[in-house]
């Protein structure tokens, strides 16, 4: 089919859910939000994506005049944010959540142990 090649860019995938199936690929995706900040003194910069980079608008900071920048990654965009951020449209390998579940596990475990420690006591 036509429609797969190239990268999908999972636009039809909803900016306001955290996790995800992308209707047009069917990849897990996560929203991921960034904003830039100048390295200096930390005013809040409007970010775009150039070439798969996260990058600020401005070259320098219009604050400050420095040429660092910092890329923060948000939990949650609110709507003051939202002028300044990226959002990124990240698959999630399944690994990934296979990790997170035997880390959960060995969480519980220990927990566990910890529990037959304090009986002892
Ligand atoms: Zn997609
Ligand atoms: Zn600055």
């Amino acid at each position: 089919m036509e429609f797969f090649k190239g990268k999908c860019k999972h636009d039809k995938f909803s900016p306001d859910k955290d996790f995800g199936y992308c209707p047009d690929c069917g990849e897990l995706i996560e929203n991921q939000w960034f904003i830039v900040r100048c390295a200096c003194c930390g005013v809040k910069h409007k970010a775009v994506i150039k070439n798969g980079q996260i990058v600020p608008v401005e070259k320098f900071c219009h604050n400050c005049g420095a040429k660092e920048f910092i890329t923060e990654r948000i939990n949650k965009i609110n709507f003051i944010d939202i002028n300044y951020a990226v959002l990124v449209k990240t698959i999630i390998p399944n690994e990934h959540f296979e990790y997170t579940q035997s880390w959960a596990e060995s969480k519980e475990t220990s927990n566990y142990t910890h529990k037959l420690l304090q009986q002892f006591r």
